[in-house]
Parts: C-alpha cells; sequence; structure tokens
C-alpha cells in the first residue's frame, strides 16, 4: 500500500491534511509529539470513513526518535511504503528578539528545520528507489515576508522554503517533487491566542482560514496532477501579505 506520512498529524493543519489524504486512498501515518488522544481521535474518523491510518509517534526534532521509529515501521511493512510526506509539525515560541531565550530560538528551529532534515532524509531514500515521490513542507507567511516578535519562527520557515527549492532541484530526476505551502492565518490550536476579530481586517477575504482549505491545496501537490510543479512555495493567506 502507498502511505502519506504526516508530522504533526493530530492536530489543526495536520488532522485535516490526514483526513484528507486518506480520501485519495493513500495510508496515513499520523505522527504527533504528545497528544495521542488527538491523534487516535483522527486516526478513528479515517478509519470509520472506510480508510487505512495508524499512529507513530516520534519528535520530529530528534534525529535518534526520527530514526527509530522510522525504522521500526520499514521493518514492520515491507510491502508498504512512503510516497507522500507533509511535513507539517511546528511550534510559536513568540517574543522579541531583544527578550528572546535561546530555548525559545532552538525549540522552534528545532521543531521546523530539524524536523524537515531528520524526517526528509529518511522518507527520501525509498522515494528515490522507487523513482516516486510527493513532499510538501509546510511553511508560513511569517518565512515569507518576516513577522515581528517571530524572528526564531520567521528564520525557520524561510530556511524552509531555501532548503525546499534545494531538495526539489537534488531530487527531481528521480521524478519526486518538493513544495512548500505558506499559509497565512489559519483557524487552530496554534492561532486561538490570537484577536481573530482585529487581525482578519487586515485579510482581504476578511476572515481566517479553515484547516480543510490548507489541506486541499496539500491533497493537490499529493496528486498525479502536480506533477510538473516542484520548488514551489503556494501562499494560501485569503490575499494578506
Ligand atoms: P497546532 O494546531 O499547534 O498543531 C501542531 C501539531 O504539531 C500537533 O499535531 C503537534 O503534536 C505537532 N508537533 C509539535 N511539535 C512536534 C514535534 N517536536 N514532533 C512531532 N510533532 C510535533 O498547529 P497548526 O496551526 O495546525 O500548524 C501546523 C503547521 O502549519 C505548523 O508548521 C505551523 O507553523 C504551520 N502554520 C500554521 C498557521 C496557522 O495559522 N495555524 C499559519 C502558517 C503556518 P501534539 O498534538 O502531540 O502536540
Amino acid at each position: 500500500m502507498n502511505y502519506a506520512l504526516v508530522t504533526g498529524g493530530s492536530r489543526g493543519l495536520g488532522a485535516a491534511i490526514c483526513k484528507r489524504l486518506a480520501q485519495q486512498g493513500l495510508g496515513i501515518i499520523i505522527n504527533y509529539r504528545s497528544n495521542e488522544s488527538a491523534a487516535k481521535a483522527v486516526a478513528d474518523e479515517i478509519i470509520g470513513n472506510g480508510g487505512c491510518a495508524s499512529l507513530l509517534p516520534f519528535d520530529v526534532s530528534s534525529e535518534k526518535s526520527v530514526d527509530t521509529a522510522l525504522e521500526k515501521w520499514e521493518d514492520e511493512h515491507p510491502d508498504d511504503r512512503i510516497t507522500v510526506l507533509v511535513n507539517n509539525a511546528g511550534i510559536r515560541e513568540d517574543n522579541l528578539l531583544i527578550f528572546m531565550q535561546s530555548q525559545q530560538w532552538h525549540n522552534v528551529i528545532g521543531t521546523t528545520l530539524d524536523g524537515f532534515f531528520y524526517v526528509t532524509r529518511r522518507v527520501l531514500k525509498g522515494m528515490l528507489t522507487k523513482r516516486f515521490g510527493r513532499i510538501i513542507n509546510i511553511a508560513s507567511l511569517s518565512g515569507l515576508k518576516g513577522l515581528p516578535g517571530q524572528s526564531n519562527y520567521s528564520a525557520a520557515k524561510a530556511a524552509l522554503i531555501g532548503a525546499t527549492k534545494a531538495l526539489a532541484q537534488e531530487v527531481a530526476p528521480r521524478k519526486v517533487t518538493v513544495n512548500a505551502v505558506a499559509p497565512g492565518f489559519i483557524k487552530s490550536d496554534m492561532t486561538k491566542d490570537l484577536d481573530e476579530s482585529t487581525l482578519k481586517k487586515q485579510v482581504p477575504l476578511g476572515r481566517f482560514g479553515e484547516p480543510q482549505e490548507v489541506a486541499a491545496l496539500v491533497a493537490f501537490l499529493a496528486s498525479n496532477d502536480s506533477a510538473y510543479i516542484t520548488g514551489e512555495t503556494i501562499s494560501i493567506n485569503g490575499g494578506l501579505y
């Protein structure tokens, strides 16, 4: 069976992406860090709708945790392969740079950027061997324009976009595509502390986006219809730049 691995698939955008990719007939590997009940609810919904889903907890920022979990999955699934990887796990630890703690800097870079590196390096081997793969990196508007209070997050997401462009050129000869998606304000746990009624006035479409809208874009990038798109960063932000 062909599988999609979605990091941070237990909540928010990742959960919506898992459910949407399951509708495309992919088996879903739901990664998360600690929230097992949320991940299980996503798996139950997919299985209840006739799909295939399983949980694979690991901390994307830990090389050992990533390698151990994926090695075990590969050993247990000799006839299956991961054809779609969505690097979605991410955290925010906002602070003005002058006050930013080293840990806030490293936590955010570690989850987004180290996480991309450790997980992608591991999964890429199978894609290159089979000469097919779709890698989709969840970046952010913050990585394109920079946002005050988010120098750690903007740096991590901008670097992720750079890595997307570089890797796309490395693996294109093997028919593996690598793209990024850059959401603006999307309703999720990550944005629930924001003042939506004020911030939505900055958005030309006048509202925050839904996780399902990001999932639809990811599903397109994961499909055969996107075969000629690679190295691209697609914004989904209601017109906010
Ligand atoms: P969220 O609701 O806070 O969910 C974050 C997810 O990432 C959870 O599933 C969490 O797992 C997982 N996670 C966090 N650290 C992890 C780690 N070290 N290892 C494995 N999994 C980890 O966030 P979201 O809003 O859906 O955001 C998803 C992605 O979209 C992030 O990369 C974020 O930067 C990006 N994004 C979001 C927005 C927005 O407006 N929401 C805008 C632009 C970009 P647990 O459940 O176990 O904690």
